[in-house]
């Protein structure tokens, strides 16, 4: 999975929790995990942003 952004929407396709990113992550490999699998990136956060 790749890093997260800051404003990302994280969703677990198991329980259907959602987060939101609020500090980007420097790993390579980044995965978060909520009910044993992976969670997905359900909105990726704009690059273009005018205010972060
Ligand atoms: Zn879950």
């Amino acid at each position: 999975m790749e890093p997260v952004k800051k404003g990302d929407i994280l969703v677990c396709s198991e329980c259907s929790v959602e987060l939101e990113v609020t500090k980007k992550c420097d790993c390579e490999n980044c995965e978060i995990v909520c009910c044993g699998k992976a969670m997905e990136v359900k909105e990726k956060s704009s690059d273009n942003c005018c205010c972060c």
